[in-house]
């Protein structure tokens, strides 16, 4: 079947027949709060997905890196994020480059969600978590350590 040509917003950052998934159902991960929304997956024309993420207020995504990269834009709500050992503060509309292989976390400061949209590779490597060895170094740096949750 061929995709719609347009997909209507329903209600405030939800769209026609996009379901609302749980993030990552596997146990052992360390996450809080995030829904998931697949907006783009046309792999006849694209090799990369457009995924809108939405973190509650004071959850927070898993600590982890990979092989493929992520490119981020906010378009809802405040927070901030982890990229290796940068700490940095997120407002609206603005934009994160997450590179292969950098740990990375995202956390909802405000009283609204932290949404974001998020592009990445189709096909792509499993995430990897800090091991207590990988935690040491990043706790390391204070600020570093006071941003973590695992
Ligand atoms: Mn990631």
């Amino acid at each position: 079947m061929r995709p719609k040509t347009h997909i209507a917003q329903t209600d405030p950052f939800r769209w026609e027949d996009v379901p609302v998934l749980a993030y990552k159902e596997e146990k052992g991960t360390h996450f809080k709060s995030i829904t998931r929304q697949v907006l783009f997956d046309d792999a006849d024309h694209f090799d990369t997905q457009l995924r809108y993420f939405e973190i509650a207020p004071g959850g927070h995504s898993t600590l982890e890196r990979h092989d493929h990269a992520h490119s981020v834009m906010v378009i809802r709500g405040s927070g901030r994020a982890l990229v290796e050992r940068e700490v940095i503060d997120l407002a609206l509309h603005d934009l994160v480059r997450v590179p292969p292989q950098t740990w990375h976390q995202f956390q909802a400061t405000g009283a609204e969600p932290l949404g974001f949209l998020c592009i990445v590779r189709r096909e792509r490597d499993k995430p990897a978590l800090p091991t207590e060895k990988d935690l040491a170094s990043l706790r390391s740096d204070p600020a570093v350590a006071s941003f973590i949750r695992v």
